[in-house]
């Protein structure tokens, strides 16, 4: 392989010294990736990295899928650039695809850089419809690391804004695992209903001062939460009655990784605004999208969009874009999620006979996490929630150990999450299901009868 061209250790010394890592501190010398194909990726030692990650979940076609490639190169042949307000047939193709696949009230995109620039402008843009300032958000989430969608976000990652954004009023979540309330049947619990909550908060807070609810509908990062039937068509009536809009963040779950084009269809409940990124063109080059419903889009008719960028319908993104969506059509891509990850799931809960440490297993289609615990019974967490450095072990060991044997987990807490390319072959996911085995014995160690 030809990439890269200069020395490994070079590019690792100019990595730990002159590059700057998202959400790291800096200095670290980490593999350098010369190459990547499917469900595989490989450094420059000739090492291979089975991708159960699908990177940060957006490679949901896997690495180099030929026809994205085909599209970029392409569309670099004839046109690279053309400003936002020009007309270009691969915008208007895929503003045309958005609307064919996202749910039926959603008419009309703007296509951003990436997800948090579509939070932002989904909230602002809120703003300006209702004329109300609060968004309420839940904690379990993460929405982006702009000023405005950093303070949304519920994780710990918040408390690095210092308070950017006033107006963020917080809901706790369906996480009936670890119901927030103790409950244990979600049918007589306030919060896993969703709508009963939400009624609270606004009592409080008065309905007439928020502008919307936005919430992922399956939780990704923070642990792969998915609501009891019921929770978000409860959300979508509560918000319907006091004239709050719904913004759905689709940009974990979007583009067919949990089998449906967006998490959302699982229950036919749509949003106002539905924002998305990662996996709508596998991440080949960024784009997200803020998509609005038609009564949104008629009155942007009248009113102008109150925000733009650049970048915004960068061609070779939408060429890319249209490409994937295309080959997801093509190739059966949603119904090869849903049977993977039936698989996966029925294969998790084998290893679950075998290794106490799972206490849960949750997920659809290719959106899956377990969680590890000391005791099945109390549930007590393997390591504490946001833990760091020496806390975290033996989450950091458990990663460690499994990118040694060449399989990429991610970690959030005592969860790990399995999010892998949605076109991996069987051999790959029974490959990748035996290094997990062997790397929850780390976990295993740790149990408390
Ligand atoms: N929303 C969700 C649910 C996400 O998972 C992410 C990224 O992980 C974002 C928003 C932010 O997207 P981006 O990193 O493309 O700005």
């Amino acid at each position: 392989n030809e990439y890269p061209t200069h020395d490994p250790g070079w590019v690792q010394e100019m990595h730990a010294n002159h590059y700057l890592q998202s959400w790291s501190k800096q200095g670290r010398k980490p593999p350098v990736i010369t190459g990547a194909e499917g469900s595989w990726f490989w450094d420059s030692t000739g090492k291979r990295y089975l991708d159960f990650q699908s990177q940060l979940v957006n490679a949901n076609l896997g690495h180099q899928h030929p026809k994205i490639v085909q599209a970029i190169k392409d569309q670099a042949d004839k046109l690279c650039y053309i400003g936002p307000a020009m007309g270009s047939d691969v915008r208007s193709e895929l503003a045309a695809l958005m609307t064919e696949i996202t749910p039926e009230p959603i008419t009309s995109t703007f296509f951003t850089t990436g997800g948090s620039a579509a939070n932002e402008l989904a909230i602002r843009l809120a703003r300006h419809y209702t004329g109300r300032s609060k968004i309420i958000a839940r904690y379990r989430s993460y929405h982006g690391a702009t000023g405005g969608t950093l303070s949304l976000t519920g994780d710990p990652r918040r408390h690095l804004t210092r308070g950017d954004m006033p107006g963020v009023v917080r809901m706790l979540d369906p996480y009936c695992y670890r119901c927030p309330m103790g409950h244990t049947d979600s049918a007589n619990c306030p919060v896993s209903q969703g709508g009963p909550h939400l009624e609270e908060l606004l009592m409080y807070e008065n309905p007439q001062t928020v502008a919307a609810v936005i919430l992922e509908p399956i939780v990704g990062t923070n642990g792969i939460l998915v609501p009891p039937d019921g929770y978000l068509q409860s959300i979508r009536e509560t918000c319907d009655r006091h004239g709050i809009l719904l913004i759905f963040d689709e940009v974990m779950a979007g583009f067919g990784r949990t089998g449906k084009w967006f998490a959302c269809d699982h229950w036919d409940v749509a949003p106002d605004i539905l924002s998305s990124a990662k996996g709508i063109n596998s991440g080949y080059v960024p784009l997200g999208t803020m998509s609005v419903s038609k009564t949104l889009a008629d009155w942007l008719k009248d009113y102008p969009l109150p925000g733009g960028l650049t970048y915004a319908g960068h061609p070779l993104a939408c060429a890319s874009g249209v490409a994937a969506i295309r080959a997801m059509q093509e190739e059966g891509t949603l119904a090869k999620a849903t049977a993977s990850g039936e698989y996966l799931r029925s294969e998790l809960a084998k290893l679950a006979d075998k290794h106490p440490c799972i206490g849960d297993i949750r997920g659809k289609g290719m959106f899956n996490a377990i969680e590890l615990v000391k005791n099945r019974d109390t549930r007590e967490m393997l390591v504490p929630f946001a833990a760091k450095e020496d806390a975290a072990a033996p989450m950091s060991e458990m990663m460690k150990f499994a990118m040694n044997e060449g399989l990429y987990l991610s970690f959030f807490s005592n969860c790990i999450r399995l999010t892998p390319p949605l076109n991996i072959s069987r051999e790959d996911l029974d490959l990748g299901l035996e290094i997990l085995d062997r790397t929850l014995e780390i976990a295993d160690e740790h149990y408390q009868l």
